[in-house]
């Protein structure tokens, strides 16, 4: 992405329009909730229905002091206490057992059935199957399961029976529990799309992360690192949660058995990586929004959140008492920092935190399902279950683009810092050429002055024929400095002042006639034949500083007085086509070196440096700085013994 294009105010919102309409395309398509509620206090199951979603029908109870058998819950009191879940999958935040009922009659073909309680961190559960017929109860302890990991059982349900169910839970977090009964191919059927998904979105994942080291390893950009760490930590407390980590390790590996016994449970192994992800992601935002250049004031927040990162992690590793509190403290404040900071960075004009708030749109709308959904507000679907890795895939591509912007960006100010060097020490080496030009010019008038007056001073005789020629001397010397020091000081001010203000809109062919005109009689008393030709356009208009343009013209046609001899011709020329109008000042005199053209506008240069008398050698520079001023191009075509043609070309649209 080029880097004004965001930088682009309506650009900027018209990608934020675009984001928040994706996010609620993305809400549209999959919010929808798979599982239709009815009103039947019992799930009927029949053929090639599809998924049945057991929240709608069941009941829970809360089971704090865990103190219930199977036969409490089934009498008075316990069992009059459940209350209806009316399609929630979210009961509370805190960690405890819970029991869940639910009554199921098969009215359908198939006798073998998939439940699936869909929360892979689930820390104990026992389940009871209760035929109504038979009065048999079958425990969970006898219940094979339907896939290794995705807390899948396979259930036997007789046709025709009435089965209640109890399910009893021990969670040790928030109890998040959706449960979904399927028969054995609609459940082969999820499975094979669940890990098609997981298999697109982790390759990504690693892909991703794979780019962030590399681009670490050649660039040594730390917040590469930082980056790539926070995506492997996020991606492991995602797979924790997906259910994947145990999956792909089995539930007896030894490094599944080792993380157990470090935190916990799974919930514990879940927090501690996203934690440690929001540390990384900490560290990383604070290496590319600049924070101490655009939002000084976040950096106490920033350093608070940085010390107690590592006290979060230690206090999760060895379950102290109200850590959640102070993980949820350390959550909110990092959610604080994150759009105070990046939000106000934008405000004061930070092109980097415009992306971060690019990335931030889709990642904040997609995991919010997920968030509404842990506090019970929107229905379990397929975007509360997968929406931070939905979110999490636009974040990442958002920040790769913001990282090799800030790469581009830093290499550029790299190179420009370098060139900048070359222009400075090109500067230097112009200034102290300027200089030694300079006090050469005005020294050797001087020293004639200078000894002129001393001869005078002295008394020394001369012949009285001499002496006018002498004081002429003088004078002209004098007249000489102070034209070099009235040059001097016009073209430093030309080249201060790029604002031109003196500007007046003229009809051209006019204009340059009439100044044409005005340089007939300079021409003619230098003892030189005056010619001029004029093909302009009547129309033309242009838009100039007519006292500038004129000194340009007064310094050529003095040039070519000056270097021609006498007799000569000086012709004028001005044209326009196609837009533009040309003016050429041409002698026929003695014409420049060819070694030399590429220098004569340069300030002080003279093809004869001893010829001080002649002139400043500013009167070129002066009239190319007005020329460039104007945006137009000055140059000379010259042969030494013919004569020169110094040409200038202004466009008529020049404004
Ligand atoms: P100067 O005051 O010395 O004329 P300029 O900047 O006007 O300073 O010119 C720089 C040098 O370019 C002159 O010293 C001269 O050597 C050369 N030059 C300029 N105009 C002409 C011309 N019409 N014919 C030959 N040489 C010229």
């Amino acid at each position: 992405m080029n880097k004004t294009v965001i930088g682009d105010n309506r650009v900027f919102v018209l990608f934020i329009i675009l984001l928040i309409l994706g996010v609620s395309l993305v809400w549209m398509f999959f919010s929808p909730t798979q599982y239709a509620p009815t009103s039947a206090n019992e799930i009927q199951l029949h053929d090639r229905e599809g998924i049945y979603y057991v929240n709608n029908q069941m009941d829970v109870l809360a089971d704090g002091d865990d103190q219930w058998t199977l036969a409490d819950v089934q009498s008075p009191p316990a069992a009059g206490q459940f209350q209806p879940a009316s399609g929630k999958s979210a009961f509370g935040l805190t960690a405890g057992t819970y029991w869940i009922r639910t009554t199921v009659r098969n009215q359908s073909s198939l006798e073998q059935w998939v439940i699936r309680l869909n929360n892979s961190v689930i820390e104990k559960f026992d389940m009871y199957l209760i035929n109504e017929k038979s009065m048999g109860t079958e425990q969970s302890s006898i219940i094979e399961k339907a896939d290794e990991h995705f807390s899948s059982y396979y259930i036997h349900l007789p046709a025709e029976n009435l089965v209640t169910i109890y399910i009893r839970t021990v969670l040790n977090g928030s109890m998040i529990i959706p449960i979904e009964l399927m028969d054995n191919q609609t459940f082969l059927g999820k499975l094979k799309s669940e890990y098609i998904f997981f298999g697109i979105y982790y390759g990504f994942v690693l892909l991703m992360a794979a780019y962030m080291l590399s681009m670490y390893m050649f660039n040594r950009v730390t917040a590469y690192l930082y980056y790539s760490l926070y995506i492997v930590c996020f991606s492991i407390s995602q797979m924790v949660w997906n259910g994947l980590l145990q999956e792909l390790l089995g539930a007896d590996s030894r490094l599944l058995v080792f993380l157990l016994n470090c935190f916990g449970n799974y919930e514990g192994i879940d927090y501690f990586f996203f934690i440690s992800c929001l540390w990384f992601g900490l560290l990383f935002l604070s290496k590319i929004l600049q924070l101490e250049i655009y939002a000084p004031r976040m950096l106490i927040i920033y350093r608070i959140l940085n010390i107690m990162s590592p006290l979060v992690l230690i206090a999760s590793l060895f379950h102290f008492p109200g850590y959640a509190i102070l993980a949820i403290l350390y959550e909110s404040m990092f959610a604080i920092l994150l759009i105070v900071s990046t939000y106000w960075s934008v405000y004061r004009g930070s092109l980097v935190a415009r992306y971060v708030v690019l990335a931030t749109i889709p990642f904040l709308g997609l995991a919010t399902p997920t968030i509404l959904n842990t506090y019970s507000l929107m229905q379990e679907s397929f975007l509360t279950h997968y929406g931070f890795q939905l979110g999490s895939i636009a974040e990442y591509i958002m920040f790769s683009i913001a990282l090799s912007y800030q790469l581009g960006q830093s290499r550029t100010d790299k190179e420009n810092a370098l060139q900048q060097i070359i222009i400075n020490q090109n500067i230097q080496q112009t200034r102290n050429e300027l200089l030694q030009n300079i006090s050469h010019d005005i020294r050797s008038p001087l020293t004639i002055v200078q000894g002129g007056i001393r001869a005078m001073m002295l008394g020394i005789e001369i012949e009285p024929g001499q002496k006018d020629k002498f004081l002429n001397t003088i004078y002209d010397r004098i007249l000489y400095i102070n034209t070099f020091i009235d040059d001097l000081f016009e073209l430093s001010h030309l080249e201060q002042s790029r604002e031109n203000a003196a500007l007046e809109t003229i009809h051209f062919a006019d204009w340059i006639k009439h100044e044409f005109d005005s340089f007939a009689s300079t021409i003619q008393l230098a003892g030189l034949q005056y010619e001029s030709s004029i093909s302009v356009d009547p129309q033309a208009v242009i838009t100039i500083n007519p006292h500038e343009i004129r000194r340009v013209l007064s310094n050529l046609v003095h040039n070519a007085c000056k270097f021609s001899s006498i007799g000569g011709t000086v012709h004028l020329h001005a044209s326009s086509s196609n837009g533009e109008v040309v003016v050429y000042i041409e002698d026929r005199g003695v014409g420049i070196a060819s070694e030399h053209l590429p220098s004569i506008f340069n300030r002080a240069y003279k093809v004869d440096q001893t010829t001080s008398s002649n002139g400043s050698g500013l009167g070129l520079a002066i009239a190319k700085e007005i020329i460039e001023r104007h945006n137009g191009l000055i140059w000379v075509e010259s042969e030494p013994g013919k004569g020169s043609r110094f040409y200038f070309k202004l466009s008529e649209k020049y404004k």
